[in-house]
């Protein structure tokens, strides 16, 4: 018995150790996989939003090229526009939410109390033309990381437009918005490939039945597009891709 023991000793100690190396490889090698595991295709879209979020992060670190302004919200006017504690009104830059009596209108505003009502936010402002003509001052919100709950980076505007409650709208351009855009499209992108709340009410496709301007689109036969002479076609897929957003006098691409 004894002589069996001190005989097989040396033998299990090195092949215990192997084992445990073994499994420890593994489970580390488990550990390791997962993320590529998350990457798969079917989470391409939540991934590029990752990315996007990386890009607004570049953005900010670049904040000093743009206005600055501090304050916590009082009150959530609609789904773009808040209320400032100072009495500043802001509105978001660069997208637009459903107007009173159109569908989703309660969901972006609700949206938008969610994320910004009592808290301490930061507004990004281009340095030139921040205010539009109703003394708004127009910037990009993020919530202040102090505020509670801790927030990791809440860039407002992009979390409306993933949860398809916004669309991109850009009225000039301007640093600030050119630097943001991308980040913007793929959140944008994201919410028409999940098919997410307004995305429901557009009809989407690759028929070139609208007339395109710089950052809109319309139908043929808008009054806005009268004698006009150079026409360039798109489609209303591409239109929306391309940042562009609807005509609100012709209101193309809506589901009848
Ligand atoms: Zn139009």
């Amino acid at each position: 018995m004894s002589k069996q023991n001190r005989s097989g000793f040396p033998i299990l100690r090195p092949l215990a150790l192997l084992i445990l190396l073994i499994s420890g490889l593994l489970y580390f090698t488990q550990i390791f996989n997962e993320p590529s595991q998350v990457e798969e295709p079917k989470n391409q879209s939540r991934v590029d939003l990752r990315e996007a979020l990386s890009q607004i992060k570049l953005v900010l670190l670049s904040s000093g090229s743009f206005q600055n302004h501090s304050s916590s919200v009082s009150k959530v006017i609609d789904g773009d526009t808040v209320r400032l504690k100072d009495q500043t009104e802001v509105r978001y830059l660069g997208i637009d939410t459903p107007e009173k009596a159109s569908p989703f209108y309660r969901e972006a505003s609700q949206k938008n109390r969610q994320l910004v009502e009592d808290k301490s936010v930061v507004i990004l402002s281009p340095k030139h033309k921040s205010r539009d003509s109703y003394g708004r001052l127009i910037g990009v919100t993020f919530v202040s990381p102090e505020s509670k709950p801790p927030a990791d980076l809440v860039c407002v505007p992009f979390r409306l437009l993933s949860s398809g409650l916004a669309h991109i709208y850009i009225k000039d351009s301007n640093p600030l918005l050119s630097s943001l855009l991308p980040a913007y499209q793929q959140a944008q992108n994201y919410a028409i490939q999940q098919n997410l709340g307004i995305w429901k009410t557009f009809r989407l496709n690759s028929k070139n039945d609208f007339i395109a301007t710089r950052f809109r689109f319309h139908k043929k036969d808008c009054r806005h597009m009268q004698g006009r002479k150079k026409i360039q076609w798109i489609s209303s897929l591409t239109a929306f891709k391309s940042g562009r957003s609807p005509c609100r006098t012709c209101r193309p691409a809506l589901h009848p």
